[in-house]
Parts: C-alpha cells; sequence; structure tokens
C-alpha cells in the first residue's frame, strides 16, 4: 500500500497544549474540506510505502520521541495511517493526530495505535463552509478513548454563538477536555478583547479555556 504524502520535516509543534514539543510531522495531502483561512491544504504530494515513510522519519536529525500526522486530513488515507502508527508504536514512539474532527469512522480504524489526538472544531462563522456540530460531537465521543484537546480558530468573524456551542459539546462529552482559542494569525492584533470575551463566555461552560497563538508562524519556523 501506498501514501500520498507532501512532505515529512523535524520541526516543533506549532499550535495547541503541546506548543514547542520537537516532533516529526508527516504531512499527508489532500483535504475534504475547505476552510477560508487555509494555509496548510498540501498543493503537490509524492507516492510513497511504508518502509520508504519510516526510513524518512527516522532520518530526521534532532531530539524528538513523536510523531505528528498533519495535512490536510490524515485520516482520508486511514488504512494506511494504521500502518504507519502501529509501526511507530512498535517502535515506541508517540503518536500524535492533527484532524478537523469529522471522519469518526475512520478514526475508529486507528484510534488504537494513536496516543494523543488534536481535533479541530471547524466553527462555521470561521470557516465560512456549513456546520459540522453533530459530526463534531460523535468524533470527540470516540477521540475521548485517547488524550484529546480541541482546538478552534477565532477570526475577524467568529460568533460567540460558535463558541458557546463548541463548549457545549466538550462538557456533553467529558467537561475536563481543553478548549485552544487559537487566534487566526493574519488578523491576531485585532482579536484580542474578542478572544478574551470568548474565554470567559466559554469557561462559564467548561473548566479549562487557553488562548494559544500559532507559535511556528511568530518566530518563522515550518
Ligand atoms: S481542514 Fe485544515 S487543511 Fe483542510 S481546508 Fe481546513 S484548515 Fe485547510
Amino acid at each position: 500500500m501506498k501514501a500520498k504524502v507532501s512532505e515529512i520535516f523535524y520541526s516543533i509543534q506549532g499550535e495547541g497544549i503541546y506548543q514547542a514539543t520537537p516532533q516529526v510531522f508527516v504531512r499527508f495531502w489532500d483535504c475534504n474540506l475547505d476552510c477560508c483561512f487555509c494555509d496548510t491544504k498540501p498543493e503537490s504530494y509524492k507516492e510513497m510505502d511504508l518502509d520508504q515513510v519510516l526510513s524518512s522519519i527516522f532520518s530526521q536529525q534532532g531530539f524528538w520521541d513523536c510523531v505528528a500526522f498533519t495535512g490536510g486530513e490524515p485520516l482520508l488515507q486511514h488504512e494506511f495511517l494504521r500502518d504507519l502508527s502501529r509501526a511507530l508504536k512498535q517502535r515506541r514512539k508517540t503518536t500524535y493526530l492533527e484532524t478537523n474532527g469529522i471522519l469518526v469512522e475512520e478514526l475508529k480504524k486507528v484510534i488504537d495505535y494513536l496516543d494523543i489526538i488534536a481535533m479541530d472544531f471547524k466553527l462555521p462563522s470561521s470557516t465560512k463552509i456549513s456546520d459540522f456540530w453533530d459530526k463534531h460531537r460523535d468524533f470527540l465521543k470516540e477521540a475521548c478513548k485517547k488524550e484529546v484537546f480541541v482546538k478552534a480558530v477565532v477570526t475577524a468573524f467568529t460568533d460567540e454563538e460558535d463558541i458557546v456551542k463548541s463548549a457545549g459539546i466538550i462538557k456533553e462529552v467529558n467537561q475536563n477536555i481543553f478548549l485552544v482559542l487559537q487566534p487566526d494569525f493574519i488578523h491576531e492584533a485585532f482579536l484580542w478583547g474578542k478572544l478574551a470575551e470568548f474565554k470567559e463566555k466559554a469557561e462559564g461552560i467548561i473548566p479549562n479555556v487557553q488562548i494559544i497563538k500559532q507559535l511556528h508562524k511568530h518566530i518563522k519556523v515550518k
């Protein structure tokens, strides 16, 4: 079996509660969504088999113990992802999935070999595409069998209603799951008042809410 892989590289995690953790990133090609703020949708890919991907991962320099699957949407290639995650667990590595939190049936096929799931809630007022609340709820119920946190991108257009809805779903599934509010990098300077209001509102519903910027854009690393 071969996967469509856009790039494999060593860096630090730029987002969420594991920010600054050294990781090797495997970026899978293609995505099932079209968020208006997207800057990570891959443009090209190479077809690689499992041995080639493992060989590239283990040739990365630097101190790392964790492999992050990113995209695009890695779960679009869930069969390969399952084989890769299993191989990495056999080699005692930590596996970390970045996902848009929609493909729950695909997650079920991989979850046994995942350690950490960084799941997006795609807020319709931020993405300017349709809402996925029911799918996010189902996905989160499955994801919380492992360590999971939720990230929501806040833009100039984000509505409070979407933040309240997000916190409500987390409360319903497991109120201790972290909600990360991540400001859209381009408009970050104008968003602090809004972020503070959203944080306070969400904290009225669930206990763990953090505003965390995109680190790698600030320090200009990949
Ligand atoms: S889910 Fe992620 S990769 Fe896909 S379009 Fe949205 S931001 Fe881009």
